[in-house]
């Protein structure tokens, strides 16, 4: 480990692999038919926050709509994230006011729900909670507010049909066809900017959580986002100094 520790803090971009169908469907293709299992008026693909956030507002509604989630529980991304397991996100229990909407703006964890059992200050007493309370709290949510969620589909090439559906496959390449898409994939990959000596940099995915790795080191931190103050919280106390680099100014949740 050199004496400055180069980290790269993630930069997230979409990417989709480009569509291997052109749109065209013939006119005794069976995915023209939306009496089919596999037609959902409303496709969610991602059950995150996000994803699960808008299944439960198309399940109030009583819509016809599927949730598809590549992993095999819901709140994938903080199986791992962030790597120190310390949310970043408050879980302000006592605000010294009764009125709901006033305390759910300063809950920053939970969902909105009917349900009152489904508040994330039920899972966690502590203001910066551990990552895995909130992975119990979106399976929950999933599970008590009986969301559809079909677990173990990795969605790929979505496409927008000549007719005006959606259509897109699964990783068994079965097929399915919707009225409504909705993406709500979060983020995905790294970006890894091009410098001389960025073959230093380490990537917040790799990073070490082993704060002797640090200790007395000058660190460079790329971003000042999430996973920048999620690292630079962290090794704060063992390192000589810590820089941050942002392009842009701050911005919270
Ligand atoms: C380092 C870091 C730390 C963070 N810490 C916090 C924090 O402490 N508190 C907080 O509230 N927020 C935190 N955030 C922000 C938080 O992660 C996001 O705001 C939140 O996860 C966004 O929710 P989402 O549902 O949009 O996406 P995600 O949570 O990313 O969910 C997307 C889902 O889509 C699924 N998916 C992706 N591609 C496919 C596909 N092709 N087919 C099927 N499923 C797919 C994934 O498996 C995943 O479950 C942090 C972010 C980062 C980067």
């Amino acid at each position: 480990m050199g004496l400055v520790r180069l980290v790269f803090i993630c930069c997230f971009v979409f990417v989709y692999g480009e569509n291997k169908h052109d749109g065209s469907i013939k006119h005794d293709d069976p995915m023209l038919n939306t009496e089919t299992p596999n037609y959902k008026e409303y496709c969610v693909i991602g059950a995150g926050p996000g994803g699960l956030q808008i299944a439960y507002f198309l399940e109030n509604a009583g819509r016809d709509y599927l949730v598809f989630e590549k992993d095999h529980m819901a709140g994938s991304f903080f199986q791992k994230y962030p790597i120190h397991r310390r949310l970043l996100s408050i879980n302000k229990i006592f605000t010294g006011k009764t009125n709901k909407e006033f305390n759910m703006r300063h809950d920053w964890n939970s969902l909105i729900s009917n349900d009152d059992s489904l508040k994330f200050g039920k899972y966690s007493k502590e203001f910066y909670p551990n990552a895995d309370s909130l992975l119990e709290y979106l399976n929950d949510y999933a599970t008590k507010l009986n969301l559809k969620v079909q677990y173990n589909s990795t969605m790929h090439d979505i496409l927008k049909r000549k007719d005006g559906l959606f259509q897109m496959w699964d990783q068994h390449n079965n097929a399915y066809t919707c009225k409504y898409m909705i993406v709500a994939t979060g983020v995905s990959e790294p970006i890894a900017p091009k410098f001389a000596g960025d073959h230093l940099i380490e990537g917040y995915e790799n990073l070490s959580t082993n704060l002797s790795d640090y200790k007395g080191q000058s660190v460079f931190i790329f971003g000042r986002g999430n996973a920048a103050n999620d690292v630079a919280n962290f090794i704060n106390g063992v390192t000589a100094v810590v820089h941050m680099l942002g392009r842009s100014p701050t911005r919270l949740a």
